[in-house]
């Protein structure tokens, strides 16, 4: 049965205002009857982060096929900021599908697909004439942008930069900078592809200005040790970095690949796939350390997790690559461009002040947890794009293992948590930006209660 929230029980004297609602133990049987099925139809690589079948969702709540309802920090891995089921988004869907679901955009192009690139191209956090070519993936973001930056500057050189996660198709791979399970047994990976330091402000005892710093020295070194400047076509980085573990680098920093790419004529992509669309308190990370990209890339969130991506870019450089040097025959499908207008709309009516709200609240929860726990090395983020990161106390090493059990023990008492960093050590919070301030308790309490079961 779903769970209604604020339900009077029997004698009406007591207001249940719990979301969580655990019905059967976690995975209950329907869910562990199907992962059976699962396990002998699907290829064995295919692990599952939680044994447990959705039946359905809302807002920031999913109720499995055993009737228990959990509160969901994972947000579909960060796609769903405007909440799952957001009714605005759905209804776009539903309509669209009523008219035509696709027609392969270059083949016969709709109106709508026009608009949104109009749309993006006044939001983009650059100055100057913006263009915005579509396509289905993150990954395909990627690929596509060191495409486009290739074409605009006949170089073939990339940097990118250690603990980035930038996707699993061949190029995005080799920008990716963990071994398991990302590259290994899958090289040669893509060639003329150098990686940077990024700056983590915890080995430099927090000193994120000095971490930067010390960031941009090496990378100015790297193009006398490694690659020369000018055979660099692209500087590729997250503003926030999302799997390798939340690190928000200093704006100095972001400031100095900026004029690095301006010296040597370099192009600086942005990949805000995870950061972006509302995730950090503004709709681009960007926009909060006042330094522009000439190419920025958006998915995940952008559609409410209907298959978009976009690759924003001064309009100077897209307009470079030849006739029909990129596409494909999905890119911008027409339901998922009506899903990114209803996500944009949301994102204009409220959901940016609500995003800088629950950024504070979670800050002040994650803080306290921080204090009260020793194992918890760094309380960090920007916005509701919030991290714990766990160490062992004796040792100082990255607690992967503690972070297991906190995500086993929270999702046992229903709350679902995602880790994230190249270590393993860091529990994140995608969740969807619309949870009320008394999910959010409920769910800092469970992770209080988890993290106390796995000390
Ligand atoms: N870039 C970043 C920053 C990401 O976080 C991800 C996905 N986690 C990707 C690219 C790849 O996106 P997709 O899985 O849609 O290919």
């Amino acid at each position: 049965m779903h769970h209604i929230q604020g339900v009077n029980t029997m004698d009406q004297t007591v207001t249940d205002s719990r979301s969580v609602n655990l019905v059967t133990e976690v995975p209950g049987p329907k869910s562990r009857a199907i992962v059976e099925r699962h396990e002998a139809a699907l290829p064995l690589c295919m692990s599952l982060h939680l044994p447990i079948m959705v039946d359905h969702t809302s807002g920031a709540l999913l109720t499995d096929v055993d009737g228990n309802t959990f509160i969901d920090w994972a947000g579909g891995v960060g796609c769903l900021n405007v909440g799952h089921v957001n009714e605005r988004v759905r209804d776009a869907i539903i309509e669209q599908t009523k008219r035509f679901t696709h027609t392969d955009y270059t083949v016969l192009p709709y109106e709508t697909y026009v608009r949104l690139a109009e749309r993006l191209n006044a939001l983009a956090p650059m100055s100057g004439p913006v263009k915005t070519a579509f396509f289905n993936t993150g990954a395909e973001a990627v690929e596509n942008s060191i495409k486009i930056a290739k074409a605009a500057t006949g170089r073939a050189g990339v940097i990118c930069f250690d603990g980035a996660f930038h996707g699993r198709s061949l190029m995005a791979m080799s920008l990716t900078s963990k071994t398991h399970p990302y590259k290994a047994g899958f090289g040669p990976f893509a060639a003329e592809v150098y990686r940077a330091p990024y700056p983590n402000a915890v080995e430099f005892g927090g000193d994120a200005e000095a971490a930067g710093a010390a960031a941009l020295e090496r990378l100015r070194g790297m193009f006398n040790t490694h690659v020369a400047a000018e055979t660099v076509a692209a500087i590729i980085i997250e503003p926030v970095q999302g799997e390798g573990g939340f690190l928000v680098p200093p704006a100095s920093f972001l400031a100095g690949l900026r004029e690095i790419a301006d010296e040597h004529g370099m192009v600086l992509i942005f990949d805000e796939v995870q950061s972006g669309m509302g995730r950090t308190g503004t709709l681009w990370a960007t926009e909060q350390f006042g330094v522009e990209p000439d190419l920025l890339l958006s998915a995940k969130s952008i559609a409410m997790g209907m298959p978009l991506s976009a690759v924003m870019g001064k309009a100077a450089i897209m307009d470079r690559v030849p006739d029909s040097g990129i596409g494909g025959t999905y890119p911008g499908n027409p339901v998922a461009i009506e899903a990114a207008h209803a996500v944009l709309d949301e994102m204009e009516g409220g959901l940016l002040a609500r995003s800088v709200e629950l950024g504070e609240l979670l800050k002040r929860h994650f803080d306290a947890l921080a204090d009260e726990d020793p194992g918890i090395t760094d309380s960090r983020g920007l916005g509701p794009m919030r991290a714990l990161e766990l160490r062992n106390t004796i040792t100082c090493m990255p607690d992967s293992d503690r972070v297991g059990r906190v995500i086993h023990e929270a999702s046992q008492r229903g709350l679902i948590l995602l880790r994230a960093g190249v270590n393993g050590n860091v529990i994140r919070v995608l969740v969807p930006l619309v949870i009320t301030d008394a999910q959010v308790e409920e769910s800092v309490g469970i992770l209080r209660e988890a993290l106390a079961a796995t000390r």
